[in-house]
């Protein structure tokens, strides 16, 4: 890619071409640059053509699409910095935060890379003499994925590792608001010997447009979405006229469970980890936090001292660990469930001073309670709800009572409490005494409205293969 190589990716995207869709940072409101726009047309053209060029992909030895996914993986931890920098620009999140989010979106190129060497078939011991019966796995063909703001490069690269290792050609769309990493990612992947047909990205007139494309077009076999479950929930009906497989990673409402025989400072530095992350915008941040009435007082203490410790500010600056919220709508959606929860009875732990543009200080809330709204609604933003509890089965009543099955966190030293609410949380994944669990080896997925299907791990590449059983027969 000339003109990277003589550029940083920083420079190269963020161009002054004053045409198509502007790209502003949320710290600053200023205007970052500008992505195409392509019409109704060109997106179905482009369609076509993945769907001509993923034949000769597909063709490929898995092992010399690992070589190429292998070079797209190292040519982005090349560009670490660059990207990093890109992604606190257009998305906000603290500079340390975004450079892990470059090397755990990195680390789904190198995982599925691996993983294309490996998408093994089985034999089948058949049950008449004369039979043998054995399948394969091949790629489902066209996949398309429609992506987030949160995490700009891991949310595409999770989904388009696995569909290239796989031998599908890919076209995502990514947020409106998040889009450059998008491109610069893909021209690492050209520059690595991607072809460009086989991994696109498209932004349309509108999100609704593409998702209608996306749902609806012959050519396209599969869709895979991150974002909210009610935008899960349109996507989902569209794909029903056409069968179209789906995979959904949809919003979480995780609790963040403290029982009173846990070891407390771990508790907390996991509720750090956990609700302030990205400033609380993501789909496993914990939401609500559920505190035994006997350690409520000393968590609750703990938290807020390590909660002032949290620097705000615009994410270049060294030692800031909270930035901007994502839009001054988000804003003030979390302000008002804020408010409502202050009607409804709740209490501000420390007050904050009121903050200028998209940012808001962290806050802890104590003596909430179940029936609050912001118990029952995905916060996504810096607001921690506390509510005590008494005894197990209330707690796993509390826990459970929610539409969402994402993530699930619990802190204990009791070892048969561990197996017990691990297997009784309905929720796809469980952290135990701890709270970092997203890892490119383990299957990512909820369950309930939270989600199909898993990301990630050996199973992320069965989203994007079917199995072929073959029966041979007259032996
Ligand atoms: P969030 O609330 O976190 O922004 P959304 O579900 O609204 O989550 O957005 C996630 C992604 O879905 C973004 O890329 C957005 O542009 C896209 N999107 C939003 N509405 C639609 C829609 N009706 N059809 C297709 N995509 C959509």
């Amino acid at each position: 890619m000339h003109a990277i190589n003589n550029k940083s990716l920083v420079s190269f995207m963020v161009s002054d071409r004053e045409e198509g869709l502007a790209v502003y940072n949320p710290a600053t409101q200023e205007l970052l640059g500008y992505v195409p726009v392509s019409t109704e047309q060109e997106i179905s053209d482009k369609v076509s053509r993945a769907h001509s060029a993923q034949k000769d992909w597909s063709k490929l030895a898995g092992k010399q699409r690992s070589e190429i996914l292998q070079r797209w993986f190292q040519l982005i931890i090349e560009y670490q910095n660059d990207l990093a920098h890109l992604l606190t620009l257009e998305q906000g999140k603290p500079l340390a935060e975004s450079k892990a989010e470059v090397f755990y979106g990195a680390s789904f190129i190198e995982w599925f890379a691996e993983e294309a060497k490996r998408s093994y078939g089985e034999t089948i011991p058949a049950p008449t003499p004369s039979k043998r019966m054995l399948t394969i796995k091949q790629p489902v063909g066209v996949a398309c994925a429609i992506t987030p703001w949160n995490f700009p490069i891991a949310m595409i690269t999770r989904k388009a590792a696995p569909a290239l290792a796989a031998g599908c050609s890919f076209i995502v769309k990514p947020s409106e608001l998040t889009p450059l990493s998008a491109f610069a990612i893909a021209e690492l992947a050209y520059q690595a010997g991607v072809p460009q047909d086989i991994l696109q990205v498209v932004v349309g007139n509108s999100a609704e447009e593409v998702g209608r494309i996306f749902t609806s077009h012959p050519l396209i076999r599969k869709l895979s979405f991150t974002g909210s479950t009610r935008v899960g929930r349109i996507l989902m009906r569209q794909s029903a006229e056409g069968i179209k497989r789906t995979s959904l990673e949809l919003g979480g409402n995780a609790p963040f469970i403290v029982f009173d025989d846990a070891d407390i400072d771990a508790a907390v530095e996991g509720a750090i980890a956990s609700k302030f992350r990205n400033a609380g915008q993501t789909c496993i941040c914990a939401n609500r936090f559920y505190v035994h009435s006997k350690v409520y007082d000393e968590f609750i203490a703990k938290f807020d001292t390590a909660v002032n410790q949290l620097k705000l500010g615009n994410g270049l600056e060294e030692g800031v660990n909270i930035g901007p919220l994502i839009t001054p709508q988000a804003k003030q959606n979390i302000e008002a469930l804020i408010e409502s929860a202050l009607k409804q009875g709740a209490k501000k732990v420390s007050t904050q001073k009121p903050q200028k543009g998209q940012f808001l200080l962290p806050v802890i809330l104590r003596d909430v309670t179940q029936s609050m709204d912001i118990v029952s609604q995905e916060i996504f933003g810096p607001v921690a709800p506390v509510i005590a509890f008494e005894n197990e089965q209330q707690l796993i009543g509390m826990a459970n009572d929610t539409i969402h099955g994402l993530a699930a966190y619990f802190f204990t030293n009791n070892i048969s409490r561990v197996w017990k609410v691990a297997e009784a949380l309905e929720y796809g994944m469980v952290g135990i005494n701890d709270s970092m669990i997203s890892s490119e080896v383990a299957p990512f997925g909820g369950i309930k409205q939270s989600g199909i299907g898993r990301e990630g791990a050996r199973q992320g590449m069965d989203e994007y293969m079917d199995i072929k059983y073959l029966c041979f027969g007259g032996l």
